[in-house]
């Protein structure tokens, strides 16, 4: 027979499908678009559902209204957002949104709670009790509630970091492995005892300890590992909301978070190898990484450039490659670098550009901007498919890059981002610097490559500074 809950199954069905096409659609640059909205009609269609479920089970006249009311608000605010933000901003966007995953998972937990094992009456506990799910259901509120609380410190902290309201240098507290570790092994013992006894006192202590620890996580992970935080929070903000899918009896709240949890994991997943980081360390929040000490060595003295010299050398390039970085986005410097490209193509030079994975401040952010200037997309190279070439190269120009294009990372152990794979600039027969000052980047790591002899520093705006440097091959093409 035909009812609301059944048609509200098959939509449920219809949204997860929806949400699965979602995710193989973004997993092409050529699909993304497609994957997006795949993504937006299943959201239109789990909330169409929802909604209808909650009619037909005779919502209260308040809870419609508050159901309704905070459907509109949250619309709203999240279409205002995504109108605004810009493209750098992105991740703490993101960052944020998981933290309100967290706190709903946190709010859905304590809610079971009050309801059933925190009521005065008992009475849906004595029914839970006699099919025997009373543990169960106390085990779903103590695992949401913590995995909940860990993503909303965890995620207002990487939204803090990547803000830069706070430092993005690693917390290092004394002990630091030991006191994650400990969390985890004290949060496991009150679980099972709160699952045998169930007391407001332990759900109190497991949500302030799950509110420490996410803090501490990822207060403890440097700024070079923020790409992987961020995905891991996403991985955990999915786990969270399939845990309040449990408590709610929602399938498809439980098929759609094990669906973010999954994929944010995997993600994570490719990303520290990407940066050849441990999943392990990063997980555990930069287990095994202990601070190096400061970096106050003497790398000597830095050359300079101005723009007219850097078209002249340019001009009389065979091969230059680009590597663009955090501070193009910046600038807003990608339609210039798109007609110095050109102009350069014009000449005969042959110019590619190289792109490390997380360049900038989210995967891919290099490559939406190069598109949306029209670079031609066959000549934008992965690092893995152009770090062999820096050494038959003329001229490198890192724009706005620092961590990506850092020397330390392969060649000083004791360096915070030791490991990370980097761009060999460095091999090139010279190498240009845009930058406005000689301040670190991301990871706040000095960069011995500024100091090298076969670079030079363009100080600047990089938007101004290739602005110049067109300016100067045109005129050079119109003296001829
Ligand atoms: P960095 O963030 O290391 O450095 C960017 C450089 O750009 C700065 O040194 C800055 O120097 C310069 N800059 C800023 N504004 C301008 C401007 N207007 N004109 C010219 N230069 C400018 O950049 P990378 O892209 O090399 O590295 C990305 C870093 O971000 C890595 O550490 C990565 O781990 C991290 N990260 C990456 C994410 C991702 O998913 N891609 C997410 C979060 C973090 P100055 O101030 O002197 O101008």
């Amino acid at each position: 027979m035909f009812t609301i809950e059944t048609a509200a199954t098959a939509a449920y069905v219809v949204a997860a499908l929806l949400f699965i096409l979602a995710l193989a659609g973004l997993s092409k640059h050529e699909t993304s678009r497609a994957g997006n909205s795949f993504g937006i009609a299943g959201m239109a269609v789990a909330l169409v559902a929802t909604i209808a479920l909650a009619l037909a089970r005779h919502i209260e006249p308040l809870g419609l209204g508050l159901l309704i009311g905070a459907t509109i608000i949250g619309a709203a605010i999240g279409l205002w957002r995504a109108k605004v933000v810009e493209m750098t901003g992105m991740p703490e966007l993101i960052a944020l949104l998981h933290s309100f995953v967290g706190l709903a998972a946190v709010l859905v937990g304590w809610n079971g709670y009050l309801h059933v094992e925190g009521d005065a009456t008992g009475a849906e506990a004595a029914h839970l009790a006699t099919e025997g799910m009373l543990g169960i259901h106390s085990a779903e509120v103590v695992i949401g509630v913590f995995i909940g609380a860990v993503t909303f410190t965890g995620s207002i902290v990487a939204n803090l970091k990547l803000s830069a309201r706070i430092k993005s240098a690693p917390m290092m507290l004394p002990g630091k492995n030991f006191l994650n570790v400990g969390a985890l092994v004290v949060f496991a013992a009150l679980t099972v005892w709160f699952v045998i006894d169930p007391q407001l006192w332990l759900l109190i202590v497991v949500t302030v300890l799950a509110l420490l620890l996410g803090w501490h996580l990822v207060a403890s992970i440097g700024g070079g590992d923020m790409p992987v935080v961020v995905s891991m929070l996403n991985s955990y903000s999915g786990w969270a909301a399939a845990a309040s899918g449990f408590l709610l009896s929602n399938d498809l709240l439980i098929v759609t978070g094990a669906l973010v949890g999954s994929s944010g994991a995997y993600l994570s997943y490719i990303m520290c190898k990407a940066m050849n980081r441990s999943f392990i360390s990063v997980i555990a929040g930069g287990f095994g990484i202990e601070a190096g000490p400061a970096d106050d060595k003497d790398y000597g003295t830095h050359r300079e450039i101005d723009a007219d010299s850097a078209a002249e050398l340019l001009a009389s390039a065979h091969s230059v490659i680009i590597t663009p970085g955090y501070g193009m986005a910046v600038a807003q410097a990608q339609y210039g670098v798109a007609d110095l490209t050109r102009k350069l193509r014009d000449r005969g030079v042959n110019v590619r550009f190289g792109i490390h994975p997380v360049a900038g401040r989210l995967p891919g952010h290099m490559n939406v901007l190069l598109a949306e200037a029209k670079v031609p997309y066959d000549i934008v190279l992965e690092m893995d498919e152009i770090n062999d070439d820096f050494g038959d190269t003329d001229v490198v120009l890192v724009i706005g890059a620092n961590d990506t294009v850092n020397p330390a990372a392969s060649e000083d152990p004791s360096s915070p981002i030791a490991g990370m794979p980097v761009l060999t600039v460095w091999n090139a027969n010279h190498v240009i610097v845009f930058k406005r000052s000689m301040a670190s980047g991301y990871a706040g790591v000095q960069n011995p490559l500024f100091f090298r002899e076969n670079t030079q520093m363009l100080f600047g705006d990089a938007k101004d500074r290739v602005d110049a440097i067109n300016a100067a091959l045109s005129e050079s093409v119109a003296a001829h």
